[in-house]
């Protein structure tokens, strides 16, 4: 059977590209926390620190470059077309600015947003630092198109597809915490497929993987392909 392969990245892997992620220092992003800016509940209680904080990420994203691994990752798409599938944790677009063309983002776009009455997610690149953005169709206001703490996120029927079909699992730069991603190694592992992990440290749910690879995303992945 030809290989197919499934590759789920997470923040470890737009880390190498100078992102913050919010585990890598104890629960803050340059001092907002998690519960501030990332669920539904912030949203409701402080849209205008919501859009700071989505602005400010949004500047941090096209400031960085995509790296080695992001590079890597893309020239696999290439070779195997069809038989490549990739879900990214990562709301930036360093996967597409590396020249991957088919990247699902399961917890949304940080430059997209949507109107929390239409619903619908558009392109979006602007900087709501000063005013909040309102619909223009039904002035409703505009929410940045991120799948906050307690969101369901995107794709997963597509997702649980494409993990049925797969031969191969490549984890790389995630902790292994955050569910339903964590989990999609046991429903692999249960079709068959084999599992792989990339990372600089073992990850939470290191048993359920075949084999362990220790090391950065862009020293090891460059290697693979
Ligand atoms: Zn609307």
């Amino acid at each position: 059977m030809a290989e197919r392969l499934f590759v789920l990245t997470g923040a470890g892997v737009s880390a190498e590209s100078g992102l913050p992620t919010f585990r890598g220092s104890g629960g803050l992003w340059n001092g907002y926390r998690v519960d501030q800016v990332a669920t539904p509940e912030a949203w409701e209680d402080d849209p205008e620190l919501v859009w700071r904080f989505y602005s400010m990420r949004r500047r941090d994203a096209l400031a960085a470059q995509p790296n080695a691994a992001h590079f890597a990752l893309a020239s696999m798409e290439r070779a195997l077309g069809e038989r490549f599938y990739l879900c990214t944790q990562n709301v930036d677009d360093l996967h597409e600015r590396a020249g991957s063309d088919r990247v699902r983002h399961m917890h949304g776009s940080l430059f997209a947003s949507r109107c929390v009455v239409c619903n619908r997610p558009f392109a979006d690149l602007a900087f709501y630092e000063t005013a909040l953005p309102h619909c223009g169709k039904c002035d409703a206001l505009i929410r940045p198109h991120i799948v906050w703490f307690g969101e369901m996120p995107l794709y997963l029927d597509e997702i649980y597809r494409e993990l049925e079909l797969a031969t191969r699992l490549l984890v790389v730069g995630t902790s292994g915490s955050v569910y339903p991603a964590a989990g999609f190694v046991k429903t692999a592992r249960q079709s068959g497929v084999r599992t792989v992990y990339v990372g600089p440290e073992e990850p939470l749910n290191v048993s359920a993987f075949d084999e362990v690879m220790l090391g950065t995303a862009t020293e090891i992945l460059p290697r693979l392909v």
